[in-house]
């Protein structure tokens, strides 16, 4: 399938950044500066308390709201959690599951990724799934293997039916909030071996169907040579999604 046939979807993620009140002020300046970019979906994963003022500001405009993690179960004695119902029932529409600082900080493994994946879409939820390989590993040469056990242990049981809600992040974790980005080359390359590792589960189709995102240190001047790549249809933009003009700058780069 051509690039231009794949959804393109430029999202952002905050982490622990922005009040309600400042969240809304962004994304007040930001819904103006994309009125129009259609060439892109536009997306903001925000931190669980900004969700209410984040989906009351993006009202009426292109801009999507996600959240930045999800539990696996529909309820129960799981302190500080939140579950997929209570994201959808908020107005949430995307979730990223599996940021490596959720797998190096709060012990997300690979197959706790697994379940809040498969928890996510069965709710209807779009999931952002990220994987990447750490530095020591990409030194080893086992980047391709990094990778594709990541993606098939996090879509192990995820029916094909539901590919069209999945999106992945290859996000190299040497690259993630370091200033030190992968270049074009590298981000290309990442972007395939987790599109064969679908293509090996799913079909070539199906493979080449899925929006894969790059993610690390993406930013308004480095955006157009990485989306320029066959295999990257987006991007995961953390530090450069928390200002307006920045981030607009990226979806102008997508459109
Ligand atoms: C991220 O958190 O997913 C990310 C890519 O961060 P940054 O753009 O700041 O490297």
């Amino acid at each position: 399938m051509n690039k231009r046939k794949r959804k393109a979807v430029i999202a952002g993620n905050w982490k622990m950044n922005m009040t309600p009140d400042e969240a809304s002020a962004m994304i007040s300046e930001l819904r103006e500066l994309v009125k129009g970019k259609r060439g892109c979906e536009i997306v903001l994963c925000v931190p669980a308390i900004d969700i209410p003022a984040a989906v009351k500001a993006a009202k009426g405009s292109r801009i999507k709201i996600g959240a930045e993690n999800v539990h696996f179960e529909e309820k129960g004695a799981f302190t500080g959690e939140i579950s997929a119902k209570m994201l959808t029932s908020s107005g949430v529409e995307y979730v990223i599951v599996g940021h490596s600082e959720r797998r190096q900080y709060f012990g997300e493994t690979d197959e706790t990724v697994n379940r809040r994946v498969k928890a996510a879409l069965n709710a209807g939820l779009k999931v952002i799934l990220c994987v990447g390989e750490v530095l020591a590993q990409r030194d080893l040469g086992i980047t391709a293997e990094v990778l594709k056990m990541q993606t098939k242990i996090a879509l192990n049981g995820v029916p094909a039916e539901q590919l069209e809600n999945l999106i992945i992040a290859y996000e190299p974790v040497w690259a993630i909030g370091t200033g030190r980005v992968a270049t074009p080359e590298q981000a290309d390359e990442g972007n395939g071996f987790v599109r064969s590792a679908v293509e090996e589960l799913y079909g070539k189709k199906a493979a080449e169907a899925l929006t894969v995102q790059y993610g690390g240190s993406m930013n308004e001047k480095n955006a157009s040579d990485l989306l320029g790549k066959v295999n990257v249809d987006g991007g995961l933009i953390g530090g450069a999604s928390l200002v307006a003009s920045k981030f607009a700058a990226i979806v102008d780069a997508a459109q």
